[in-house]
């Protein structure tokens, strides 16, 4: 029987390490952390009862990805619950931009743009399984639907702030880029429509849903079906040398780049030990819980039933305060993602005192306390929202890097999404799992198609070895 190491227990290495499972190989996965789950953890950070999400919260990524759709996890205990309203984007005067997983509802809502929202992501959204084949793994490879993946690639290309000109409201305008900053890069530079794209698509597919009791309930069943797999788990173990690593046809590494070429020291062929030392970071994430009593009060009605709100104001604010983040500065009003997953998942809350989780977009370790630009610019919004505070908990971007080493300086991405980091992963290859090491593989977010809790990296990489496996 083959067997295989694998060191992190992040959604990628969970999925790596149940794709080897599932075909006959002894897997054992080393987890630093207490808990299992990476950027997948929830725990009560305030009160009793009430329930955070410490990373991922939404997964319009994740529901339909063809890993879960293959493993069903479903079926061992993971059940997803969608908000009302997928996502809103408001606006200073009281208006929104606002997100259903329905592109005609959505396009309903978008007035002068609802035509033009229809015609730039109906098709995508229609084709989303399919096109996902191709957009979920590398992208220098030959596709299996060549025609459909040109028609969605094509305006991929281009800058978020060049293919946000197509929207005529500031409404329009503002609901796009909300998601196209999902990569935290600057909206002018070239492919950041790519992941905003990317994530509508799938949301007009799949919509936006959290995971039922929090999304450590992604990990649990991963880890669930694992060991009836025959897979175990060891947490508190830190891997930190080659010779901790023991031996195995199959060692998969849920790190960043810098994490593995630190680990594996002389072993990595120099070329691969500079690109991984040289991978560039992304800008940082400054996360804060608070509880609230009675839930955010919102100007805008639609924000009250929405399981995301994005606080940035227009499109343009937004893209000035993401040039400044990229650029070492905190701006004085950050974008801000709001989660408020109790709203599918209402038990979470505790009586009328609500979890509701946001993060700002800081730069890379960045040292200040972003508390009040995030209170501030949600207040902007929802006047008020300072009195119903009840509680709150902070992870800066150095405490997110000591709870997650792969967040090197609050960086959740796992790695800048530059056009080379983004089309090749964490170096310049056609093979972005292999790290030069025979049997050795690197399935993180760093990896294609990049962050989610999808764990399509994981797959791909397990898929990878196996087949080698079978080459012998
Ligand atoms: C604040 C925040 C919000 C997010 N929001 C969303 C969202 O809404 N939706 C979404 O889909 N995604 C979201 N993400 C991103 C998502 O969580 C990550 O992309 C995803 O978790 C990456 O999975 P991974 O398996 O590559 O790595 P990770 O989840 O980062 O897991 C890596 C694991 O490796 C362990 N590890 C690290 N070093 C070692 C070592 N030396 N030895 C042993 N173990 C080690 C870590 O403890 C960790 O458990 C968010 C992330 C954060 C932080």
């Amino acid at each position: 029987m083959s067997t295989a190491v694998v060191v992190g227990s992040g959604p990628n290495g969970l999925a790596a390490a149940i794709s080897l499972a599932a075909n006959g190989v002894q897997v054992t996965v080393v987890e630093a952390a207490d808990h299992i789950g990476g950027g997948t953890r929830s725990s009560e950070a305030i009160l009793p009862g009430l329930l955070h999400d410490h990373c991922s919260a939404i997964h319009p990524m994740a529901v339909g990805s063809q890993f879960m759709r293959h493993f069903d996890l479903q079926r061992y205990g993971l059940s997803w619950r969608w908000p009302e309203i997928d996502c809103v984007h408001p606006l200073d005067d009281g208006s929104a931009g606002v997100l259903h997983r329905s592109v005609e509802q959505t396009a309903a809502g978008l007035g002068r743009d609802g035509a033009r929202w229809g015609l730039a992501f109906g098709y995508p959204a229609s084709e989303f399984d399919t096109l996902s084949e191709d957009i979920m793994g590398p992208l220098l490879r030959l596709p299996h639907h060549p025609l459909k993946l040109a028609r969605f690639g094509a305006p991929t290309v281009l800058p978020a702030s060049t293919f946000a000109r197509v929207f005529r409201t500031e409404q329009g305008r503002a609901l796009f880029g909300g998601v196209a900053a999902h990569a935290f890069r600057p909206l002018h530079y070239p492919m950041t429509s790519a992941i905003g794209m990317g994530i509508i698509a799938a949301g007009h597919r799949h919509g936006w849903p959290v995971a039922a009791g929090g999304s450590q309930a992604i990990a649990d069943a991963m880890v669930t079906l694992l060991t009836d797999l025959g897979g175990k788990v060891e947490t508190g173990v830190r891997v930190q040398s080659a010779s901790q690593l023991p031996p195995a046809d199959v060692t998969m590494f849920d790190l960043a780049p810098s994490a593995v070429a630190g680990i594996l020291g002389d072993r990595l062929p120099r070329r691969v030990s500079r690109a991984f030392t040289r991978f560039r970071r992304g800008p940082g994430a400054f996360k804060v819980d608070f509880a609230v009593e009675g839930g955010v009060p919102w100007t805008n009605p639609d924000a009250h039933r929405a399981g995301t709100v994005h606080v940035a104001g227009t499109f343009s604010e937004l893209a000035a305060t993401e040039r400044d983040v990229h650029a070492g500065r905190m701006p004085e009003r950050p974008f801000v993602l709001v989660g408020q997953q109790y709203l599918a998942d209402p038990q979470r809350s505790v009586g009328t005192t609500h979890p509701v989780w946001s993060y700002a977009h800081v730069p890379n370790g960045y040292a200040g306390d972003a508390t009040e630009a995030i209170t501030a610019q949600i207040e902007r919004f929802a006047p008020g929202f300072r009195d119903r505070i009840v509680g709150h908990a902070v992870r800066s971007t150095t405490q997110m890097a000591t709870y997650n080493a792969n967040y090197v300086g609050g960086d959740i991405m796992t790695g800048a999404k530059d056009i080379r980091q983004l089309t090749f992963g964490p170096r310049i290859t056609l093979s972005p799992y292999t790290i030069g090491v025979a049997g050795m593989y690197i399935c993180s977010a760093a990896t294609p198609p990049g962050p989610g809790a999808h764990g399509m990296c994981g797959a791909n990489a397990a898929n990878l070895a196996l087949a080698h496996l079978a080459r012998g």
